[in-house]
């Protein structure tokens, strides 16, 4: 498809050094980043678990964590009573069913407690090097928005992309309209007049520019 080629290419100029915003060495890291993630910012995510994952090496170390101090470890990320939860159920599953180690499997990875398909894909994407989509809120208003998907329903909106995105490039594709989705594609007011995909996109309400 050519829009699609123009809009990898496009965006591809735009941001050459595209890659996860969240930063991680390990699947574990990743993983453990990724629960910490929704409702926060990956820069406050970053912030917390550059302490954090100094401290916990291993899943074994975050299912015997005691519960509260690790409420208090990742209280500025939100949520952190129910984050804390899920990361020690999570890791909890990885001990006793995976020897420690976080599955490379996606049906593996969304039998752990708390794991669905967008942070499995992430994690099979960035972690294992694996194609793979994970829709997650960017990649789901820009795919919307610019016509690739028709749904609103992450499960559907990853089928839609998977079908038209060459497998190669998933995992950058996503990376890109990360990029593009906190830069100029905002969710609020989209910067439509200095989008380099504008003439690409299907979005009906594009933002005019400001009035000189
Ligand atoms: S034209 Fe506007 S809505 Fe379309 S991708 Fe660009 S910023 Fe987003």
């Amino acid at each position: 498809m050519k829009k699609v080629g123009r809009i990898i290419t496009l965006l591809g100029r735009e941001y050459p050094d595209t890659r996860l915003a969240l930063e991680f060495k390990t699947p574990l890291e990743l993983l453990i980043a990724l629960i910490l993630a929704a409702q926060c910012t990956d820069e406050r995510v970053n912030q917390v678990t550059r302490k954090l994952f100094k401290k916990h090496r291993s899943a074994g170390d975050y299912a015997r964590a005691d519960l509260g101090t690790l409420e208090k470890e990742i209280r500025p990320t939100g949520f952190f009573r129910n984050k804390a939860k899920s990361i020690k159920a999570c890791t909890g599953d990885i001990v006793e069913r995976y020897k420690g180690k976080v599955p490379d499997k996606l049906e593996d990875l969304l039998s752990l407690h708390g794991v669905g398909r967008k942070t499995a894909n992430i994690l099979l994407g960035n972690a294992f090097g694996v194609p793979a989509i994970g829709v997650d809120t960017h990649v789901g208003r820009l795919a919307q928005r610019i016509g690739m998907a028709s749904s609103k329903d992450p499960d559907r909106i990853e089928a839609e992309l998977t079908a038209v995105i060459p497998k190669e490039r998933w995992v950058r594709f996503c990376h890109l309209l990360q990029d593009h989705g906190r830069k100029v594609c905002t969710a609020r007011t989209p910067l439509c007049y200095q989008c380099v995909i504008n003439e690409y996109c299907d979005y009906p309400d594009k933002t005019p520019g400001p009035k000189e």
